[in-house]
């Protein structure tokens, strides 16, 4: 059997930023536990799952094609695997990967992805795994799928799958700074380790401050609570996003901070009007070449319109 286009399963998932990301000590499970706060923004990878008789292709299409692995490590296809042999599946897929976010950037790209082809491959091979088995394969594939699973705001505990959704009010717009050049996220831990060798790192917890403004809906409270514990880490390895963070500060931005592990900073400002000015600031300083606007937050993983046949 080959695939045809009706037998197709279209998911969108959100890239992520990190409101709030408290570090531990490392364990000795080699991982440092963490509590954050994802917002998904609307940033997306689509993934599009054909079902065909036998074996897995991967095409990846889209604005961030560098650095995605073709190879079976690549989460889509790990993704399926997990699907295919919790559902006793014999059938293969061919399956789109079409890239919208930025890769090694600390928006959790690769996890949408791992997202998305959870949620695919179950529609388009009606496996009909319920919501907590999803959840559970989703951890198995990494800290932050679980999060572009559920999407909106939440908290993150344990590595980051332990997700409970956050009291949030309120629409975000943001601007995202993005860089050339990726950060890879065991440099800035290793780093962190560095910075913060001989020092007792208290159990990681959300801010309240940041809690309090989602719950009362205050952007520019918000603003001044958004806080990163690998931003220092960041900052030694890439100096120059210090000076952007600052550069995006001074043009008005209600805050600003690295994302996850960065490089991308996220800027948050009071509308898309804001929006607009601090992006054009922004490039035109030369701090920053390229940026991207968004808003948050948006939904999870979820089934959506098939991208149109050009
Ligand atoms: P992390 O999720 O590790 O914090 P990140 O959010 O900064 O990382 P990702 O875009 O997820 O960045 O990519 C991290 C690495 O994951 C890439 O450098 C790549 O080698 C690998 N990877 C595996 N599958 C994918 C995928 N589908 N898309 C992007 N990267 C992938």
């Amino acid at each position: 059997m080959s695939g045809d286009r009706t037998d197709s399963v279209s998911v969108r998932a959100p890239a992520k930023i990190n409101l709030d990301l408290s570090v531990g000590a490392l364990g000795d499970d080699g991982f440092h536990p963490v509590s954050t706060v994802y917002h998904a923004v609307s940033v997306f990878d689509d993934v599009t799952v054909t079902p065909t008789g036998g074996g897995l292709e991967l095409e990846v299409t889209g604005e961030h094609t560098d650095g995605v692995p073709l190879t079976p490590d690549n989460l889509v296809l790990r993704a399926a695997q997990l699907v295919a042999r919790r559902g006793g599946v014999q059938a293969g897929a061919r399956i789109l990967l079409h890239k919208g976010i930025p890769v090694a950037a600390g928006m959790a790209g690769g996890s949408a992805d791992a997202a998305a082809a959870l949620v695919a491959c179950d529609a388009a091979w009606r496996t009909g795994l319920d919501r907590a088995e999803l959840l559970e394969l989703a951890a198995q594939l990494g800290a932050d799928v679980a999060f572009a699973l559920v999407g909106g705001t939440a908290i993150g505990a344990g590595r980051g799958e332990q997700i409970t959704p956050a009291l949030a009010r309120g629409q975000y717009h943001w601007v995202l700074a993005l860089s050339e050049d990726g950060l890879s996220t065991p440099a800035v831990y290793a780093e962190f380790d560095r910075l913060t060798a001989g020092r007792a790192l208290a159990e990681p917890r959300v801010g309240d401050e940041v809690m309090q403004a989602l719950r009362s809906g205050d952007c520019v409270a918000l603003g001044k609570a958004l806080r990163n514990d690998l931003q220092p880490a960041a900052f030694s390895l890439r100096p120059d996003l210090s000076d952007l963070l600052e550069v995006g500060l001074e043009y008005g931005a209600l805050g600003g901070v690295v994302s996850g592990s960065g490089p991308t900073l996220a800027f948050l400002v009071r509308d898309h009007e804001h929006a607009l000015d601090l992006s054009v600031a922004l490039t035109a300083s030369g701090a920053c070449e390229v940026v991207k606007r968004a808003h948050g937050p948006v939904h999870g993983a979820r089934v959506g319109d098939l991208p149109r046949l050009t």
